[in-house]
Order: C-alpha cells, then sequence, then structure tokens
C-alpha cells in the first residue's frame, strides 16, 4: 500500500505534469530511482553522445555507471585527466546528442529553476544538445516559481557548498549571505519557462526524495 507521501507526489507530478506538457515539455513519472533509471536508459536510443553536468540525483539512480556500461558515447568530465581537458570536454557538450541534468527546483506551474558557478550546466539547458534529459525527485517541486526561486537560492545552493571548505557564508552559516566571492556558485540563475523547439526538454519526475 502506498505511503501518504507516495501518495502525495504522485498526485502533485499529475498536475505538473500537465503543467510541462502545456510548455510544451515532455514529461513523465516514475514511483522510484529503479523504475526511472531503466526508463532513462530505454529513452536513449545507443550510440548516443551523453554529456551531463553534475547531478547528485543521478548518481543516486546509479545513472552515470548505467551508462558507462551501454553502448553511449559518454562525455564524463569527471574522467579528465587534466583541467584544460575537462574544460575542452564541457565545450564539447553543446554538440551531445543528450544532455543530462538535474533541477535544483521546479514550481508547480511548470518552471524550471537551476543555479550555477560556471554555467557549464545552465548553458546546455538553454541551448546545443538536441535533447535535454531532466531527472528531479518530487521533494524538489515547490508551489510558486517565487516558492522555487526561493528553495534554489536559500536551500539547494547552501547545501550544494557544504562540499567545500569555507570560502563563502553559506559554507559556514548554512545560510546565504548574498556573496559576491570567489567561490560563489549563485553566478547564473536560469528559469526555464517554455521549450523551444518543443519536446527538445524532457522530464523524469520521481517520487523518492533526492538530490538537495
Ligand atoms: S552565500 Fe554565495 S554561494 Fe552561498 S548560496 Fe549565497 S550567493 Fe550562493
Amino acid at each position: 500500500m502506498a505511503t501518504p507521501k507516495e501518495l502525495y507526489y504522485e498526485k502533485r507530478a499529475g498536475i505538473l505534469i500537465r503543467n510541462l506538457e502545456n510548455r510544451h515539455f515532455e514529461a513523465c513519472y516514475c514511483a522510484n530511482k529503479e523504475e526511472a533509471l531503466r526508463r532513462i536508459l530505454e529513452m536513449i536510443p545507443d550510440g548516443s553522445s551523453i554529456g551531463w553536468g553534475g547531478t547528485l540525483t543521478c548518481q543516486q539512480l546509479g545513472l552515470m555507471e548505467a551508462l558507462h556500461a551501454g553502448n553511449y558515447n559518454c562525455m564524463d568530465r569527471d574522467r579528465c585527466e587534466t583541467p584544460e581537458a575537462r574544460e575542452k570536454l564541457q565545450r564539447e557538450m553543446f554538440f551531445a546528442d543528450w544532455f543530462i541534468t538535474g533541477a535544483n527546483a521546479l514550481s508547480l506551474d511548470g518552471q524550471m529553476v537551476n543555479i550555477d558557478g560556471t554555467g557549464n550546466r545552465v548553458a546546455p539547458i538553454v541551448y546545443g544538445p538536441r535533447n535535454v534529459l531532466v531527472v528531479a525527485g518530487m521533494n524538489k517541486v515547490s508551489d510558486s516559481l517565487e516558492d522555487a526561486l526561493s528553495r534554489a537560492r536559500t536551500i539547494a545552493a547552501p547545501m550544494n557548498k557544504q562540499r567545500f571548505p569555507n570560502q563563502t557564508p553559506c559554507e559556514v552559516t548554512g545560510t546565504c549571505g548574498d556573496c559576491k566571492t570567489e567561490g560563489c556558485i549563485c553566478n547564473q540563475i536560469l528559469v526555464t519557462r517554455h521549450c523551444r523547439p518543443a519536446g527538445r526538454i524532457k522530464f523524469i519526475l520521481i517520487g523518492e526524495d533526492l538530490g538537495m
């Protein structure tokens, strides 16, 4: 029997999918990580080139290992041996068949918010790869765009920064200090409100708490 949280996520996903489709995104709901992983591997054709940005959600799915084990050309910056090679690969990802990313927040009316330090994650969402796949747990969904922006700024970014040594106010206090430091990761704030061409950006929504 489904738990209250599972029922809650499933019902909200129904609303969100309708609103995403109204904005010409594609979207589907998977109850758990295992179902999501199967769905993604079915969705991406063999032989595709695939790049990705930093995404804890996809790591939690075991997606990167599965892609490396499959018949794909994986553009994995974490396997680059030098910073120069990593930078070059990030630029080459603009020409990938697929770009995979998480989301910092979604609003129930079908808009996505992402924050980025260097821009290597938000840039291919905007333009480049023919297909963009967004993988997100339903914990990322806020009721309004205002709430989604707040979630990205006050929860996702400060939590993400805990992986680093004390460079920014949020790493020290756990709260955003609206910094302008060298280590700031909130340099780009992207709201994706509509998909053009239609269907280029596809969402896999998962009925679990995933990512940050
Ligand atoms: S303190 Fe700086 S890096 Fe941290 S969340 Fe705020 S703007 Fe982003």
